[in-house]
């Protein structure tokens, strides 16, 4: 995609913190981290997210986020870590090419995940049969 930053990255036409790569994968530095080392891992063949990326790349997205793991946990002494893929504008996707986050945590960090709510009445029966009944 000629407008894709991620796309334009993986090209080399605009550099990054790069931390790994393969044929079809890469990893690099987020640029605006939550925390140090928050890293962005990237397929290189560009689709949106997780809605249009075939099975087989997120497989391999998933295995290499493994294999960075520990890496990143030796690198930065990271107690723990949030994963994460937002997919869409509403959820908070600003760059259109799929990517998932590898956010390193630390104690007293001061980095809050959202509360949950909760179900009214036979809400969540409903949606379970709804969702169930799509697959
Ligand atoms: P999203 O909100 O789409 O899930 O996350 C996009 C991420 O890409 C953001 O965390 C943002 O900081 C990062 N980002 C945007 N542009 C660049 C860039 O040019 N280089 C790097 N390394 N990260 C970028
Ligand atoms: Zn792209």
């Amino acid at each position: 995609m000629n407008d894709c930053i991620f796309c334009k990255i993986i090209k080399e036409e605009i550099p990054c913190n790069k931390i790994y790569e393969d044929n079809n994968i890469i990893a690099f530095l987020d640029i605006a981290p939550v925390n140090p080392g928050h890293t962005l891992v990237v397929p290189k063949k560009h689709s949106i997210n997780m809605l249009d990326t075939p099975e087989e790349t997120l497989k391999e997205l998933i295995a290499i986020t493994k294999k960075l793991l520990p890496a990143i946990e030796a690198a930065t002494n990271a107690k723990g870590f949030n994963i994460h893929i937002n997919n869409n504008e509403i959820a908070g996707q600003a760059v259109h090419h799929i990517h998932l986050h590898i956010i390193p945590r630390f104690k007293n960090d001061g980095r809050k995940l959202w509360k949950g709510s909760e179900y009214k009445g036979n809400e969540a029966e409903i949606l379970t049969k709804s969702i169930s009944s799509n697959l």
